[in-house]
């Protein structure tokens, strides 16, 4: 065999042992760059579910972000990593900051995604305990016409407390965190919590919603006045 020309050398390795060499290579390349992927992707789910959580910093009164109308989610935004993190990280954020729900904008996130939760907290020791639910562009369908008066709160609004009239009972369409629809008919609290973080949705907080501003208090006042009214 000639190997003088270009096409004799290549002829000469791709033939024989060479070709099987050649072949090998390239197979086991693959088989080692997926393995390689694999472990990534092992990685990132690994770290997904055992935590690596973060806290988020809240926006407060005052960013514009509260005040915009946050965007829907399609089907794929909510299987992404990045959207499963946002979750974790709002229920951490919920959590570390004693408070019984949190909406995306509150996270500087302009994304219906809701977390709610009560399950004694300091922040409302009052409140009864509500297991952690998330939602994913949630609608009201239903708010009931009897509405009562009750103190709320929000972690954007730093220490203050007002008086807000709310439906009794509503009932809400949402999309839980794996995309699937769920129907909640709620009252009472939970109600009043599915309410206030919806509200955060669509750009408003609790203050635009109260009749009157005069019993707007601190906590420290509205424990020492209000609380045992
Ligand atoms: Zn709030």
């Amino acid at each position: 065999m000639k190997c003088n020309t270009w096409e004799s050398r290549k002829d000469a390795i791709l033939s024989g042992y060479g070709k099987t060499l050649y072949f090998m290579i390239g197979f086991f390349g693959i088989i080692y760059y997926n393995i390689g992927n694999l472990r990534l992707h092992a990685v990132c789910y690994y770290a997904h579910l055992e935590g690596n959580m973060s806290i988020l910093k809240v926006a407060r009164l005052g960013n514009p972000v509260l005040r915009q109308t946050a965007a829907t989610l399609t089907a794929e935004e909510i299987n992404s990593l990045y959207v499963q993190k946002l979750i974790d990280d709002m229920v951490e954020t919920m959590r570390e900051y004693e408070g019984v729900g949190l909406a995306a904008p509150q996270v500087h996130e302009s994304k219906q995604i809701v977390v709610i939760e009560s399950a004694g907290s300091i922040r409302y020791s009052e409140a009864p305990n509500i297991p952690l639910t998330i939602l994913i562009n949630p609608v009201i369908s239903y708010y009931s016409e009897e509405k009562a008066d009750g103190w709320e709160g929000c972690l954007s609004v730093g220490d203050f407390r007002g008086v807000v009239p709310r439906s009794t009972s509503v009932k809400v369409d949402t999309l839980n965190r794996k995309g699937k629809k769920v129907s909640i008919d709620a009252s009472g609290f939970f109600a009043i919590a599915l309410q206030h973080e919806i509200d955060h949705l669509n750009g408003i907080v609790f203050l635009d919603r109260m009749k009157d501003l005069k019993n707007l208090s601190f906590l420290k006042e509205y424990e020492r006045y209000w609380a045992k009214e």
